[in-house]
């Protein structure tokens, strides 16, 4: 009787209570398949990061008394889709039961509960243990409200898990929410922390990719790739954030600069998302320092509000909406992404920096993706399904259960406003507010309709105007109307040329 176990590359949770006790019983199984490769474009680091951290987690297991069945990319035998490999493992091995954790995206959930299915033996879906929500549990919060608040959630959150409350069950400081603390641009200092992260040479592990014929784009750095390989490496990142990044977390968490990538940030998702890290420990370490005196509490919440409140709350929006999500549309926005997406050429230098840095990094910091990259989507009116694609395959830390709802509802609002309150778009004069990118920059962030005009500014009355009739009622954007009923009919029509001559936005 042998009970095989399948464990996903985004599963890597050495602390599962599957590896508890030892079961000769069981097999283990992971694998490298082109059916994961190749869903989406991928970056090189994002591949190689998710197979040389399945290898560590296999090699621990192994290590540690269990029964495992590897199959790396070049392997003989190693089918292009999952359940083509479990026939042939079931097979093998007489596999008599199957068990599966609960996978996060609703592809593979779809896939699997198939499977299993049409398997004629006993079969399992076990908790994958992660979060700290169901998936459906948002959805029960939200039952009877006509809106979703993610701050209404993250209140609730915090109750639940008593974290940064005082004894009374109020909000440890007196307030739930310090974000108006949170919004400083960043003046150069303190520094940004030197990369904490651990380089790996994984030139051996790229050659094999590159050989089995896996597509990529972007930087693979494979002689020094700086991404967790397992627990121990993430838990040193933990710590080196909190020592080093966590004080100064809060006031810059929204700064933008061109001297820096990672500024406060703590490059932790990828640690997050595969599962190496519970994100209860995150918060508790968080909170810990707090309490001790060694954060502020302002940035201590604003760090804990990002995984016990957004991340917690985008993956109950994508349950909630899941399958029909993924081809919403609110705005019908249809045009292709420039040519630039994919090599970070453009004269807009906080385009340049931001996508430059994703394709060299597979990383880019939230106001980066938002309010830079995803700022320039929405007013351009760029495709969001091709834009979920290119965020979908060019970060490392991109798996669609987090990056879908971030991308089609907080940053493109293609859910008509399911998960933001309003459009998170602005014109040059937020972007220049937070950051240094506008200084040096061939175009002029004060204009709106000269020849080195900033493109922001005249897409983003252009936006306001094309879409007037599906957001006026929305009383966050009054003043924006307000301001564009100020406009006389010249400036109008100067802004509307000026975007008609930035047409399908290759040369920007
Ligand atoms: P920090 O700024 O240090 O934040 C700490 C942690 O909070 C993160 O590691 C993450 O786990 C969590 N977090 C922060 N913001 C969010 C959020 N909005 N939603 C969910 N979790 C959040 N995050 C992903 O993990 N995967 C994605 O594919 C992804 N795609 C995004 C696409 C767009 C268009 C936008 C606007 C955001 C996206 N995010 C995504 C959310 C966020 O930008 C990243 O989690 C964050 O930048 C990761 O870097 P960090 O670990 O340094 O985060
Ligand atoms: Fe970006 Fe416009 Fe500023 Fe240039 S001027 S950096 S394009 S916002």
């Amino acid at each position: 009787m042998t009970t095989l176990r399948l464990i996903l590359g985004d599963q890597l949770n050495p602390r599962h209570s599957w590896f508890a006790r030892h079961r000769p019983d069981v097999l283990y199984v992971l694998m490298e398949v082109r059916q994961e490769t190749d869903y989406v474009l991928h970056h090189a680091q994002k591949i190689l990061a998710v197979f040389a951290a399945m290898r560590d987690f296999a090699g621990q297991l192994t290590a540690a008394g269990h029964r495992v069945h590897y199959l790396a990319i070049d392997d003989a035998g190693n089918r292009p889709s999952i359940p083509a490999n479990l026939d042939l493992l079931i097979a093998h091995h007489g596999v008599t039961r199957f068990e599966y954790q609960a996978p996060d995206e609703w592809r593979l959930d779809q896939q699997l509960s198939r499977y299993a299915s049409t398997l004629g033996m006993p079969s399992a879906m076990v908790d994958s243990e992660h979060f700290l929500t169901g998936r459906d549990d948002a959805a029960t919060l939200f039952a009877n409200r006509r809106q979703w608040l993610m701050e209404h959630f993250y209140r609730h959150m915090r109750s639940r898990h008593q974290v940064l409350l005082q004894d009374d069950g109020r909000p440890l400081g007196g307030q739930w929410n310090f974000d108006h603390d949170n919004r400083q641009a960043w003046p150069g200092l303190p520094h940004e922390p030197a990369d904490w992260r651990r380089g790996h040479d994984h030139r051996a592990l790229w050659q094999q990719i590159q050989a089995a014929g896996v597509a990529s784009f972007g930087e693979p750095c494979a002689d020094d790739l700086r991404w967790p390989l397992n627990r121990a490496e993430a838990l040193e990142h933990l710590d080196a954030f909190v020592t080093q990044a966590l004080p100064h977390f809060g006031s810059y968490q929204d700064a933008l600069s061109y001297r820096a990538t990672r500024l406060f940030h703590s490059l932790l998702s990828f640690a997050l998302n595969t599962k190496m890290l519970h994100p209860r420990e995150v918060i508790a370490r968080a909170e810990e320092t707090c309490r001790a005196g060694d954060v502020s509490l302002p940035a201590a919440e604003g760090f804990i509000r990002q995984i016990l409140g957004w991340r917690e709350y985008v993956r109950g929006v994508y349950w909630a909406n899941m399958p029909e999500y993924e081809q919403l549309n609110f705005f019908d926005h249809r045009r292709p992404l420039p040519a630039w997406f994919w090599n970070g050429q453009t004269r807009m230098r906080c385009l340049a920096h931001s996508i430059g840095q994703s394709l060299a990094q597979a990383y880019a910091h939230h106001i980066q993706r938002l309010m830079v990259i995803g700022n320039f989507g929405l007013l351009a009116g760029l495709d969001p399904a091709a834009l979920h694609r290119w965020y979908l395959g060019v970060y490392v830390d991109a798996f669609e259960w987090v990056e879908l709802p971030n991308t089609l509802g907080m940053s493109q609002f293609a859910d008509g406003g399911r998960l933001a309150t309003k459009p998170y778009v602005s014109s040059a004069a937020y972007i220049d507010r937070m950051s240094d990118y506008c200084k040096g920059c061939h175009y002029d962030k004060r204009d709106r309709t000269g020849a080195r005009a900033c493109p922001f500014n005249a897409l983003y009355w252009d936006f306001f105007r094309r879409h007037r009739a599906q957001l006026e009622g929305q009383h966050r954007l009054a003043m924006v109307f307000r301001q564009l009923d100020r406009m006389d009919a010249g400036t109008l029509s100067a802004i509307e040329h000026k975007v008609r001559s930035l047409q399908d936005f290759e040369t920007l």
